[in-house]
């Protein structure tokens, strides 16, 4: 854990020194929780969207993309359930002041004893080496077991407390666990209160509660409100998607973990809208399918991880999240949410304007089904940023940092190098960088020693660096030096771009996708 916090550390500083990430307004101090991304960092950020966009829009011709403006009409929250019920249930330490999230407290206890049986398991397959059956021995070991009972019967408890609304029952999960604040290592807890995360403003000049409007804290309800724009001017036949990358605002309490947890972030939701009934095999079938586009990155498939909701939602009858191992353990990364028909209902009927589809096949309208897929950019771009950084131990005992990010996402595909700054190797260099610039966002470097250079393009995680040297001039020929391996190898300046495709295009990861 200590380990893996220093990690998350020396992110944050890698992330400032490179130009990924740097605090906000940080002349001034900064402001809590919020963070501006660089040169690098918006490179990566646009890439990561794009993967999405293109897999989800681009290779669905039954999906959509629409940007909706963050600004809607208050009603909107009152339809969805946001101004009544998007609360987090909060507790604070009276000996250190910090506040937390109850349920989160919960959470991490569970994660705990998680860990506990995880550290048993491991013992066991130590113990019985290749004979080891992990199914059978959680099903019979009375550790595991005992503390397998534990994990479900506070689970319930959380349940019913979080269903019923019984704040006074949180509490007394929390006083019977034991849970003690972390910083205070104190048990001296006040109630339980719950707080709405919606950042409200006023619209205008006028005041009172008729202007006041919500910075929208989901991307989704400005593509239900559109749902019949879209369907109707774009001929869409249910099954069809709409999908969304914009901002979203959260009044978060305990807004800590760098980019994991901000105040403001961005989304990539796509709505699925199906036949009443039909909403289970849709839930289904997008799991596997999201599943499938995460580990198509390559971040190791060891990294995720599924986790069913114990409490659903307002709006939704199943919902799971896709889970990865960030450094401070397994978070959400991903939700995907069957969430009926609530909310287009809830439009009917506060808009008093019917929300249907006539399905010629059935010969009837209904209000459709709706699957949601919902990931946050800024925690893909974390899980990116902290799966790829590695501070690597070379053959020479030297060290190098290196960011081992998917080549398609990479900020600069490839580094152009002069191996010296005369006899014409600029002039050559600057002719490799122009005519690779049309399709690729590449680098020129020719300041320092060529080692220098490397290292700085590991540091960034320029998949390929290109070396342009006295015999580039006499022959068209180029070293091209792999940032993963560091094998250099000398091909022909026409096999140049045909090189980088088949490592860093975005056709090899969307045939990648498909074929999986
Ligand atoms: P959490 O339980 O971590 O608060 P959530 O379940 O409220 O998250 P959703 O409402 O399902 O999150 O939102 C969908 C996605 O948006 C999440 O999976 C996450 O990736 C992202 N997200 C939510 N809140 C934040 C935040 N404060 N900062 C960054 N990303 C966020």
């Amino acid at each position: 854990m200590e380990q893996n916090q220093d990690k998350l550390k020396d992110i944050i500083s890698h992330s400032k020194e490179y130009g990924f990430i740097f605090p906000s307004s940080e002349i001034y101090d900064g402001l809590a929780a919020t963070y501006d991304y660089g040169q690098l960092g918006s490179e990566l950020k646009n890439n990561i969207k794009t993967y999405w966009w293109k897999a989800m829009v681009q290779m669905h011709e039954n999906i959509v993309g629409i940007d909706a403006a963050i600004f809607m009409h208050p009603t909107t929250w009152k339809a969805s359930g946001h101004v009544d019920a998007f609360n987090d249930p909060l507790i604070d330490n009276k000996d250190s002041k910090k506040r937390y999230r109850a349920d989160v407290l919960i959470e991490e206890h569970i994660e705990k004893i998680r860990q506990k049986i995880q550290k048993e398991v491991d013992k066991g397959r130590n113990r019985f080496g290749a004979e080891f059956d992990e199914n059978q021995f959680k099903a019979t070991n009375p550790n595991v077991l005992r503390n397998a009972e534990k994990i479900a019967s506070i689970e319930e408890r959380m349940k019913s407390a979080l269903d019923n609304n019984d704040l006074e029952a949180v509490r007394n999960l929390i006083l019977d666990l034991e849970i003690v604040c972390p910083i205070s290592g104190s048990k001296n807890w006040t109630e339980v209160r719950q707080f709405n995360l919606m950042f409200s403003t006023e619209l205008g000049s006028v005041a009172g509660d008729a202007a006041t409007i919500y910075l929208r804290p989901e991307t989704a309800q400005g593509i239900f409100v559109n749902f019949l724009n879209v369907q109707k001017s774009g001929r869409m036949k249910i099954p069809f998607g709409i999908a969304q990358i914009g901002k979203a605002f959260r009044n978060e309490i305990v807004a800590r973990q760098f980019i994991f947890r901000m105040r403001e972030f961005e989304q990539m939701e796509m709505q699925f809208f199906v036949r009443p009934g039909e909403e289970m095999r849709w839930y289904e079938y997008w799991k596997e399918a999201r599943e499938k586009w995460h580990k198509n990155l390559g971040l190791g498939n060891h990294n995720y991880r599924f986790h069913d909701h114990i409490k659903l939602a307002h709006y939704a009858n199943a919902a799971c999240d896709i889970e990865f191992n960030f450094p401070m353990g397994f978070k959400e990364l991903e939700g995907i949410h069957s969430r009926t028909d609530f909310d287009l209902k809830q439009h009917e009927q506060f808009s008093g304007k019917k929300l249907q589809f006539f399905d010629p096949e059935m010969n009837e309208s209904y209000v459709p089904y709706v699957v949601e897929t919902s990931v946050g950019l800024d925690r893909l771009f974390l899980a990116v940023l902290s799966s790829s950084y590695q501070n690597e131990k070379l053959e020479d005992d030297s060290e190098r940092i290196v960011l081992k990010i998917p080549a398609v996402l990479a900020p600069y595909k490839a580094a152009v190098l002069p191996l010296i700054k005369k006899d014409g190797l600029p002039e050559k260099a600057r002719e490799i960088q122009k005519a690779l610039q049309f399709e690729y966002n590449v680098q020129y470097d020719e300041k320092d020693a060529i080692g220098r250079r490397y290292r700085r393009q590991d540091a960034i995680g320029t998949p390929i660096c290109i070396t342009i040297d006295h015999q580039t001039l006499e022959d068209n020929t180029i070293t091209i030096r792999d940032r993963d391996t560091m094998i250099q190898e000398r091909i022909s300046i026409d096999k140049l771009e045909q090189k980088i495709a088949e490592k860093a295009s975005w056709k090899k990861i969307l045939t990648d996708l498909d074929k999986n």
